[in-house]
């Protein structure tokens, strides 16, 4: 029996926010089922746009919203993630539980190494730095199914404990209610937290579940391969035609 993977995709309305989520959805589509997409979106009711794109895609999906967010960028996504969490652990849905981003690009192979992570699974991202000069590696160094070390750069410089993108890491959701599977016991309830400073979000949450190198899977063994791109793509300063309106995504009126 195939295991089921839990995609949590939080995403919010603007410009490219179709162009996402058809190309996400095109992903998941290919990968073989069970597979559950738990689609967050911001504010206090989920859009038809974004509805109408999960209806359409073939994927089994869950479309839920979730009001609060602080719209700090340090806060990106947090408050939906942990929404996803809520829901994962009132259902019990067991699978692995992967935070997909709606901007990045992402290799079917992935999704077949998901399926082979036991507790905590962990891998490299391909990254552009925010201002796009530079392409780097964030995520594990590994042998033989070890993590022995961290790419590290100027992100990791600031003390982070593990150099994870929130791309890079997926975990048996069994460990956010069963205190024996997980190897940190210091936390009750495990979630993404708002009170931390920018880029410190994937080294806290990763705290949680695990406490260190040792009881982390390297994905595929020897972590060799990118599996997912994190390309920074956003279209804030975007110029629209006119008759086009960017409110609910690039539709033409
Ligand atoms: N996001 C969101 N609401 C926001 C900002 C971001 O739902 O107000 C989502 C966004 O759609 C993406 C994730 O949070 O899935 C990460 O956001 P972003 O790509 O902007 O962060 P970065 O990857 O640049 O750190």
């Amino acid at each position: 029996e195939q295991k089921l993977i839990i995609v949590v995709t939080p995403t919010y309305n603007r410009a490219a926010q179709a162009y996402f989520l058809h190309r996400l959805a095109q992903t998941l589509c290919l990968v073989p089922p069970p597979l559950l997409w738990i689609v967050v979106e911001t504010g206090s009711k989920t859009s038809s746009e974004t509805a109408s794109i999960l209806r359409r895609s073939g994927v089994m999906y869950r479309h839920i919203c979730c009001k609060h967010t602080s719209g700090e960028v340090k806060d990106r996504g947090v408050h939906q993630r942990n929404k996803a969490l809520d829901l994962i652990e009132h259902h019990r849905l067991e699978g692995i539980v992967y935070f997909a981003d709606d901007d990045n690009i992402y290799s079917l192979e992935l999704f077949d190494r998901l399926r082979e992570i036991r507790g905590f699974g962990t891998w490299p991202v391909a990254m552009l730095t925010h201002d796009k000069s530079k392409a780097i590696l964030e995520g594990p160094v590994c042998k033989n199914g070890q993590v022995i070390g961290w790419h590290t750069n100027e992100k990791s410089k600031r003390l982070r404990r593990f150099h994870v993108d929130m791309s890079g890491f997926a975990f048996n959701s069994t460990m956010l209610w069963d205190p024996d599977k997980r190897v940190h016991l210091a936390w009750n309830t495990i979630r993404q937290l708002d009170t931390v400073k920018e880029g410190f979000q994937e080294t806290t949450f990763i705290q949680q579940l695990v406490e260190d190198e040792t009881q982390m899977e390297a994905v595929p063994s020897d972590c060799a391969k990118i599996m997912n791109w994190h390309l920074h793509l956003d279209y804030r300063d975007v110029v629209y035609p006119n008759g086009w309106h960017l409110g609910n995504n690039l539709q033409p009126v």
